[in-house]
């Protein structure tokens, strides 16, 4: 299960509705908020200035130093919520030294498109409406692009953080009829993993441990989304390393029903449901 198609047929969206916002007038807008010198952050973000120009939203980085410090960051995002020409805010992960990653909470949930806000997990949570963060969206939409029926079915996700876990669960068990799930959450305080991960129908690999899934642990009919991200030394690779992900994509992919790749699975879909929370942040507030 590919995710580069379902991410081009986002990004075709995204543009019919940027161009429809702008025959209204309204030209939406992402305000990055990126604070201090974290290498792969500024790669993600030029990677993020070209994915907004390509679909027509306009984007403003403003690039904090360190040493301007929590007030820095804060001040930044006070200026994006308060000024009515920018829709979205989305603040750089890792933040620098000393800085809360509370800092965040600053966003109003109308403009929060990454979901990173207490307030926007609140809303999760309580079923309100809210923008929910881009990774777990994207195991939603690659099940959804790839017509994986998810009501009624038992969902396994091993991973309980923040930004992955948690709010895949609250997303999975919404009462709808895209969701509608019956879920598990694993971590490492649960006892006999493999129990829960052969019995799941639908598996989502969270766990950030190279290849730790393996066949053996999944059973024959499965769907297995992995959200893992991991590198591992290549000494073939000219870079000395490749990405790997939780599963051991080799000897799952000869057993179970489906399997997405990675790379080129639920990564693929990202920046695409970025872009897409922006719009959408962009005509609520047109
Ligand atoms: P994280 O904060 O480190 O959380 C990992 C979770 O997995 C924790 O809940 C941990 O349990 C659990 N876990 C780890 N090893 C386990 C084991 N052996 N058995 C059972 N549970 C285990 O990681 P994250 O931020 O959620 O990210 C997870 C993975 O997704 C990483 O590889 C990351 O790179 C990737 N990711 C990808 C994207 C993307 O594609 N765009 C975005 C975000 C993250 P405890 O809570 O008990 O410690």
């Amino acid at each position: 299960m590919k995710g580069r198609p379902i991410a081009e047929r986002i990004r075709g969206d995204v543009a019919s509705r940027v161009e429809a916002l702008g025959r209204r007038g309204v030209r939406a807008r992402l305000g990055i908020i990126l604070a201090g010198d974290d290498a792969a952050s500024g790669i993600y973000t030029r990677s993020l200035e070209r994915a907004c120009e390509a679909v027509g939203i306009e984007v403003e980085v403003s690039a904090v130093p360190a040493a301007a410090g929590e007030a820095g960051v804060a001040g930044e995002i006070g200026r994006f919520a308060d000024d009515p020409a920018t829709h979205g805010i989305l603040v750089q992960q890792p933040l620098p030294a000393g800085v809360s990653a509370r800092v965040v909470d600053g966003i109003p949930a109308s403009k929060d498109v990454d979901g990173a806000t207490t307030e926007s997990m609140g809303l999760l949570v309580s079923g309100g409406e809210g923008f929910a963060p881009c990774t777990p969206l994207g195991v939603i939409e690659i099940l959804k692009g790839w017509e994986v029926p998810v009501a009624g079915r038992d969902v396994v996700i091993v991973g309980r953080s923040a930004v992955v876990g948690r709010p895949l669960a609250n997303l999975l068990v919404r009462k709808s009829e895209a969701a509608n799930a019956t879920v598990t959450v694993c971590h490492t305080g649960t006892r006999n993993l493999s129990a829960h991960t052969r019995r799941a129908e639908i598996l989502v690999a969270a766990m950030g441990s190279p290849r730790a899934i393996g066949a053996d642990m999944l059973g024959g009919e499965a769907v297995v989304v992995d959200v893992g991200v991991n590198r591992i030394e290549d000494p073939d690779s000219e870079r000395g390393y490749r990405v790997v992900g939780d599963v051991d994509f080799e000897s799952a992919s000869g057993k179970v029903a489906a399997i997405t790749p990675v790379p080129g699975g639920v990564g693929s879909l990202t920046t695409a449901l970025l872009l897409r929370n922006t719009v959408e942040a962009a005509e609520g507030a047109a």
